[in-house]
């Protein structure tokens, strides 16, 4: 293992080549699926709003059909234009109005007159006729959409006596020849939403008057979305779909450059970590081989013990990276044994007191009322002892650290709290990650792997616990441990 150590260090370049690959990867993967969703979302557009205008052509070439159709019925059928209300009621009126536009001396009164003339043309061909009552019951009798709205429009009014008075005519309205009957009826309007279905020449005794009778279908938007709204569907789905696609391998790319960013920084932490001792160990050999330290036993004694304490030190380490290479091929195995908690938590964090955290202040309160629990005593050491040496390792003041136990429902709860640095809330959510390490506890300051709290994690969960962690940045951390009891 140590081996392969050295010899990925040497591949550490290889790493960085590799980091910028995937960052490169990444920004080609982000581009190209940017890209391909904006074409992807481009001719969705097009295709949507071609098929739009289709359907709206399409809608109003049935519906000028349907209404031809109805026109002609209500004609043959019923004998009637759809206006003889209103042929009746234009008689009675015109014969009154041209008398009295005649006994009208005066230009400007006369002007007024035809103003009123045709306003009352205009209300009584709009509110009088049959014809789009007639046409609702047609559409209506056939199930077919029956909501239209409708407009008439006054080309020319012209009253007659023994002359003929123009009234009124539209801009650009071109008067009809002898036996011409006007506009053709059943055109579009320029819009392409109304349709003319008919242009007529009212006549009576002392009037002539031209219309043009539009119909407009006020649901034709609804009834075209309703009939698109499956390939309207489809075409979002797809959207959506590829969105995704394109988040899931964006995501998979991040996460493939935050391991390969925690690989790099695992290497160049424990080569960091590897190389202390070893140097020592080397020195101390060195130192050995000198005669003036070869003559002094008690020097030769200091440095084998140097050597030694190293090499135990070198060894832990080794063993732990084994070990957690071993944790994910196997599964963990324990060997539990009954105890109660409070003597083995006794034990442990007096010794710890006596070794690493001599220069802490550590107090404990303890309420575990003689709970048992199942425990793998060495593991759960290990367990405590990492979260003590966190405590005082990650301290920039002389670490205070307060050890709480408690039984909760079927737990037993350990809080470890010290006045550390902190973590902030970013890092809280990674601190159990193999080979995370907050960037404030980055390799020059603070040594480590980032393993000491996924292997607490590990332990807990083994033991069928868990590890939480709150913290302040510059007040101090608490790692809280449950394990459940045997009841
Ligand atoms: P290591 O200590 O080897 O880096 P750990 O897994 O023990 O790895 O811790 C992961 C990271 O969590 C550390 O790098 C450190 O930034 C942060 N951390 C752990 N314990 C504490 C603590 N008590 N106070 C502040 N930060 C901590």
């Amino acid at each position: 293992m140590f081996y392969h150590s050295l010899a990925g260090i040497n591949k550490l370049n290889n790493f960085e080549t590799g980091k910028i690959m995937i960052m490169k990867n990444k920004n080609t993967v982000l581009f190209l699926g940017v890209a391909s969703i904006i074409v992807l979302i481009s001719v969705q557009v097009f295709i949507i709003v071609g098929v739009w205008k289709q359907k709206n052509e399409m809608f109003s070439i049935t519906h000028t059909i349907r209404s031809m159709e109805a026109y002609g019925s209500i004609r043959r059928g019923l004998m009637t234009t759809g206006f003889d209300t209103v042929g009746i009621l234009l008689d009675q009126y015109s014969w009154k109005a041209v008398n009295e536009l005649h006994n009208l001396k005066d230009p400007s009164q006369a002007e007024a007159k035809k103003k009123d003339i045709f306003d009352y043309f205009s209300v009584v061909v709009n509110k009088e006729q049959d014809l789009s009552g007639l046409l609702a019951q047609y559409f209506g009798d056939r199930g077919m959409d029956k909501n239209f709205r409708y407009n008439i429009n006054i080309n020319k009014v012209e009253l007659i006596e023994n002359d003929t008075i123009l009234v009124y005519e539209k801009d650009g309205f071109k008067s009809r020849l002898p036996g011409d009957r006007g506009r053709k009826p059943f055109q579009f309007e320029e819009t392409g939403s109304s349709i003319l279905v008919t242009n007529q020449t009212l006549e009576g005794n002392n009037y002539r008057c031209n219309i043009d009778f539009y119909i407009d279908f006020s649901d034709k938007h609804k009834l075209i979305l309703k009939e698109m709204s499956g390939s309207l569907g489809l075409s979002n789905f797809s959207i959506i779909l590829v969105g995704i696609m394109f988040m899931i391998t964006f995501r998979n790319l991040t996460e493939e450059r935050r391991l390969s960013n925690l690989k790099t920084d695992f290497i160049n932490n424990m080569t960091h970590e590897l190389k202390t001792p070893l140097s020592t160990i080397t020195v101390a050999g060195k130192t050995l081989e000198m005669p003036q330290i070869r003559a002094d036993d008690a020097k030769i004694l200091e440095t084998a013990k140097l050597i030694g304490k190293q090499s135990v030190h070198l060894n832990q380490l080794i063993n732990m990276i084994l070990e957690i290479s071993m944790w994910e091929r196997t599964q963990f195995q324990l060997d539990k044994k009954t105890v109660e908690i409070e003597e083995v938590m006794n034990d442990v964090v007096d010794s710890f007191k006596s070794g690493g955290g001599s220069n802490a202040e550590i107090s404990h309160k303890y309420h575990f009322s003689g709970a048992k629990v199942d425990l793998d005593v060495v593991y759960f050491t290990t367990l405590l002892n990492n979260l003590l040496s966190n405590a005082v390792k990650y301290s920039d003041r002389k670490p205070e650290i307060d050890i709480e136990g408690f039984t909760q429902e079927n737990n037993i709860c350990i809080k470890v709290s010290d006045n550390g640095i902190g973590i902030n809330k970013i890092d809280q959510k990674h601190v159990f990650d193999k080979f995370y390490r907050a960037s404030t506890g980055n390799i020059h300051k603070f040594k480590g792997l980032g393993l000491g709290l996924y292997y607490v994690k590990k332990i807990a969960e083994a033991h069928g616990g868990d590890v939480t962690v709150s913290s302040r940045i510059g007040k101090g951390s608490t790692f809280t441990v449950t394990i459940p009891t045997i009841s």
